[in-house]
């Protein structure tokens, strides 16, 4: 039997189903051997990792990541490619497959089910659409169990994650992924490795989780300074204060200049300890 990386065998399979690759959910599946397991190398498994996997599509990267690891979970919101799947994965006892729409999906609890308190890896080729929302609900829900993410997205959005201040790619997406991990971009990836072939091309981060260090007075209000901010990227930080919270100019100004921060600068300048600092300023005057 061909393997799953040959273009001929994802559309004969899909065929034979009678399924078409579906743009809405992302499927463009990867045909290409070399970075499959470039990929795989890049998640660091051991044989006693676990590994969360989703959109698994046909399985490509499922079976690779169920020889190097001791489990994994992979969820699949595709019913037609689900059965295919399960086809496909039937000889790999280690391998639990989930039907269901992973942003409906109590992940954390998933993965308590089966492996209790034990950390796991997560390991996805994210359908487009799918990729800020799901790094949102990974990192900001994520428990002390994930301890490292892996995934391949649009070579914009990586540029996103792993930006830093002063970068036009700053923004809350950059601030997320480093106020929870240590993001670092691995390599791009181009279009004809997938079927079929993607607009855009794409590129591999991998996210280590590390314990937050830096002292924010109050979570949601420091996620609600900085989306308020950055929705407001081309003003001020002053400008985007004053329309997130109900302050007097006055105020605003002083309560920048108490942190350090000129209240012209535009926000994609500030760090996250600035923004940090701001954030328990605002959570004190609260109080
Ligand atoms: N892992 C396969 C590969 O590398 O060839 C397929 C990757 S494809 C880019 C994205 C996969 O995610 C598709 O199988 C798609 O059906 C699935 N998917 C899309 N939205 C999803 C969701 N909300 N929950 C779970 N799976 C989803």
């Amino acid at each position: 039997m061909q393997k799953l990386t040959s273009t001929r065998r994802v559309r004969e399979l899909l065929e034979k189903h009678n399924l078409k690759p579906r743009k809405n959910w992302g499927q463009n599946f990867l045909v290409d051997e070399n970075i499959l397991v470039k990929i795989v190398d890049a998640a660091e498994l051991s044989k006693d990792d676990r590994v969360l996997e989703i959109g698994p599509g046909l399985g490509v990267l499922t079976m690779s990541l169920a020889e190097r690891a001791a489990e994994v979970i992979a969820v699949e919101i595709d019913q037609g490619l689900f059965s295919i799947l399960e086809q496909n994965l039937a000889d790999f006892k280690n391998v639990k497959l989930v039907q269901g729409d992973v942003r409906k999906l109590d992940l954390s609890r998933l993965c308590r089910e089966s492996w209790g308190e034990k950390d796991f890896v997560i390991v996805a080729n994210l359908p487009y659409y799918l990729t800020t929302p799901f790094i949102f609900q990974v990192l900001k829900e994520s428990t002390v169990a994930l301890k490292r993410a892996l995934f391949m997205v649009q070579r914009e959005v990586a540029q996103r994650m792993v930006a830093l201040p002063g970068s036009s790619n700053y923004g809350t997406l950059s601030i997320l992924c480093r106020y929870y991990t240590e993001p670092e971009y691995l390599f791009n990836v181009p279009q004809n490795v997938f079927f079929p072939r993607p607009a855009v091309e794409s590129a591999v981060v991998r996210l280590v989780i590390r314990q937050p260090k830096l002292d924010v007075g109050d979570q949601s209000l420091f996620w609600e300074l900085i989306k308020g901010v950055f929705q407001m990227r081309r003003k001020t930080v002053l400008k985007g204060l004053l329309h997130i919270f109900p302050l007097s100019r006055e105020t605003g100004e002083e309560i920048l200049t108490r942190a350090g921060i000129p209240p012209q600068l535009r926000p994609e300048k500030l760090s996250i300890e600035q923004f940090a600092k701001l954030s328990r300023i605002l959570y004190n005057l609260r109080g």
